[in-house]
């Protein structure tokens, strides 16, 4: 019993580390509760979702990572873009200081 809580928490602290970090919560506090103390490790050192560039699928106009190499909804094979989306914790903190008067 006290093991499954020990799991639980685990997983809720993989899970939450993931959020932050713009990844899925379902599947890290899975991975941290599955593999406890690595899966967590895992998470922290898991690269940062939404700190990521982005760019945007000339076949679709979907928006996807810049180091996508093919579209993941209709397939389009991608080249390295010559202009980049500025990723979404960018575009938050622009949101942010533009609220602040200059
Ligand atoms: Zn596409």
């Amino acid at each position: 019993m006290g093991l499954l809580v020990i799991l639980f928490f685990f997983g809720l602290a993989g899970g939450i580390v993931g959020r932050i970090k713009g990844s899925s919560f379902f599947i890290w506090f899975l991975v941290a509760a599955l593999v406890p103390f690595f899966g967590l490790l895992a998470a922290v050192c898991y690269r940062w979702d939404n700190r990521e560039l982005r760019r945007q699928c000339p076949g679709c106009g979907r928006i996807l990572k810049l180091h996508d190499t093919v579209c993941t909804r209709c397939g389009e094979e991608l080249d390295f873009p010559d202009v980049a989306i500025a990723s979404e914790a960018e575009m938050r903190e622009r949101r942010a200081a533009g609220r602040t008067p200059a």
